[in-house]
């Protein structure tokens, strides 16, 4: 208990640097995947590229070009001049909320979202690789295409509930992002050739990624997320090696005051025996008058409750649960005057 605090402040920090080292892992292994994956030219040569590769497949692979739907493109609901291949709409709902210590914060929650894909593939002229699970990519950039704020009109009723409830609703944003169709991207993941078709897919190498950044600034974004976790590793390390710092001196502190008091209790404990062994009658006493323990000193001590007569001082402090003489569990010692 006395480390409590340490602890769980040793914990936290413990389970923050996991956290940032998984990160960084993570980062680590994405940058890898990237640096090796090759940037594979859309035109004529991709197929039989492909073709030569086990099962058919790149494992993981980069290729650029401009997003053609396969049928008929999705409308933008909210913004009908625009058509695209992929729609992302949120509805997210804006409160302020009562939290800690009374203060009220700012909070958004996704009260809905919905996603609405066609079939696309990325083309280079009449070449093209069909893009499938796109919404799974770890980076999806879309552009937004409609973003409205709508604030709530509050009445005094929602006052006096958001009051009590500690929940104040403050207005509803909606954006709609989509993948306009004719915009220009990068695709990263498994490319496989089948039945005659390229498709592009997810990886098991590395995430998927549709992107408008190129390979090199993908490379350099991620360099930039590895050292800034490495950063934070480095800060919490550093806590962590703090707080381990500061248990161990205390700990070493107590031993060595536990330390010092044990020698002095001994030095004491040493003095006081002499001191007894100087009072000690000097003459030669009976058998039946010495302590049944040693045999040397005088019986000095009556157990209770059996009132057994029967130990010296120094013998009296190392027998403590039960009478030497008849195994009565001792209550209590006195000392005990033989005139
Ligand atoms: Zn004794
Ligand atoms: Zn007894």
């Amino acid at each position: 208990m006395e480390y409590l605090n340490e602890g769980i402040v040793l914990g936290l920090d413990l389970l923050i640097l996991g956290l940032c080292y998984k990160e960084y892992c993570s980062y680590k292994q994405t940058l890898k995947a990237l640096k090796g994956a090759p940037q594979l030219p859309l035109d004529d040569s991709l197929k039989s590229y492909v073709q030569q590769q086990k099962d058919q497949k790149v494992p993981y692979a980069v290729i650029r070009g401009t997003v053609s739907p396969i049928g008929a493109p999705i409308k933008s609901v909210l913004s009908p001049t625009v058509t695209g291949v992929l729609q992302i709409m949120k509805l997210n709902e804006h409160r302020v909320a009562r939290g800690f210590a009374g203060l009220w914060t700012e909070q958004k929650k996704l009260v809905h979202f919905s996603t609405n894909e066609v079939p696309f593939m990325i083309t280079n002229g009449e070449h093209g690789v069909e893009v499938t699970e796109a919404l799974s990519s770890a980076v999806l950039d879309l552009d937004v295409v409609y973003d409205n704020y709508e604030p709530s009109s509050l009445k005094l009723f929602d006052h006096l509930f958001g009051f009590f409830s500690g929940v104040r609703q403050k207005g509803f944003q909606t954006t709609e992002e989509i993948l306009r169709d004719g915009s220009f991207i990068t695709a990263v993941g498994e490319i496989e050739l089948d039945a005659g078709n390229l498709r592009l897919q997810p990886s098991s190498i590395g995430p998927m990624f549709l992107t408008t950044a190129t390979k090199g600034a993908l490379i350099k974004k991620f360099e930039e997320a590895k050292s800034s976790m490495m950063v934070k590793m480095f800060i919490s390390g550093a806590i962590t090696a703090l707080i381990i710092g500061i248990i161990g001196r205390r700990y070493f502190i107590r031993k060595k005051a536990e330390r010092n008091e044990r020698r002095l209790k001994e030095t004491l404990e040493k003095a006081r025996r002499e001191r007894r062994a100087k009072t000690r009658p000097k003459a030669n006493l009976m058998e039946e008058q010495l302590c049944v323990v040693c045999v040397t000193n005088p019986k000095e001590v009556i157990c209770l409750p059996c009132g057994h007569v029967c130990l010296c001082e120094d013998c009296s402090e190392k027998i403590k649960i039960a009478c030497p003489v008849c195994r009565t569990t001792i209550e209590s010692k006195a000392a005990a005057f033989i005139s």
